[in-house]
């Protein structure tokens, strides 16, 4: 069986330095390809570098929300500068209105900007949306987006609104963090998410696992609990668990719809 990581951040500082073990994990648990989002231009470079020394690697370059502030005046033109230089996908970009005292003015601007160079460029998207469901249906409905289509990660949003996402071209990517009993409705949702636009993700280090499906514990240097990535096949054992189907068959969907939104030319 062959696993593919929608979502993570490999080049997270939390996992200092310890890169290769992680991707040496992901290997031998069969995990064939993950998209790594850079966050902010500061950690593109980081991308870059995964992306050139592992082939596993699908790197992604893009200003999360809650780093906007760190943005340079050129962003946009690195922005471009790092996608013409290697294959690679938009993200993570986004709307927040959830995390505390941060400000929502600009973010709209930033993700436009960035959702029209995926559009012209026709790469994939991979975007972030916390309490913004509806504004972010109608920003999407309203401007160009990439014609292979994008994804929403971990996503939360409304079941009423799935098909709404679909019919623009939506993919949504179900992280394990879902598996939490107290998630069901998250969970409930995605039996919703038609067949073909369903992806899997860690969204390592974040987004742990409930403990006792955690399969390759990790702390930081702190103590603190990582999510280690290679903890996917955990994530797609508990939602094939949750469908009552085989995780063999749902992989095999997966794979499908990954190679579809992520294939680089
Ligand atoms: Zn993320």
């Amino acid at each position: 069986m062959k696993f593919y990581d929608a979502h993570n951040h490999l080049q997270d500082d939390r996992f200092a330095g310890g890169q290769s073990e992680l991707l040496a994990a992901c290997e031998k648990v069969g995990i064939a390809r993950m998209v790594v989002n850079g966050t902010r231009e500061s950690d593109w470079p980081v991308v870059r570098a995964l992306a050139r020394e592992n082939k596993i690697v699908l790197p992604s370059f893009g200003c999360h929300p809650w780093y906007l502030a760190k943005r340079t005046p050129d962003w946009l033109k690195n922005l471009e500068k790092f996608l013409d230089e290697i294959p690679s996908a938009v993200g993570e970009i986004g709307l927040d209105r959830w995390k505390p005292d941060l400000p929502y003015a600009g973010q709209e601007d930033a993700f436009l900007a960035q959702l029209r160079i995926a559009a012209e460029r026709n790469l994939s998207v991979s975007i972030h949306c916390l309490q913004a469901w509806g504004r972010m249906l109608e920003l999407l409905q309203k401007n160009l987006r990439p014609a292979r289509g994008f994804v929403l990660h971990s996503f939360g949003g409304p079941v009423a609104m799935i098909p709404a996402f679909a019919q623009l071209g939506a993919y949504f990517s179900f992280p394990g963090y879902f598996l939490h009993e107290r998630k069901l409705r998250q969970r409930e949702a995605f039996r919703h998410v038609p067949a073909d636009r369903l992806l899997i993700e860690t969204d390592a280090p974040d987004q742990l696992l409930p403990t006792e499906k955690i399969l390759q514990p990790l702390a930081g240097a702190g103590g603190q609990p990582l999510n280690h990535p290679a903890n996917l096949p955990a994530v797609y054992a508990g939602l094939a668990e949750f469908f009552g189907e085989k995780t063999e068959s749902l992989a095999l969907r997966v794979e499908e719809n990954f190679q579809r939104v992520f294939k680089l030319h």
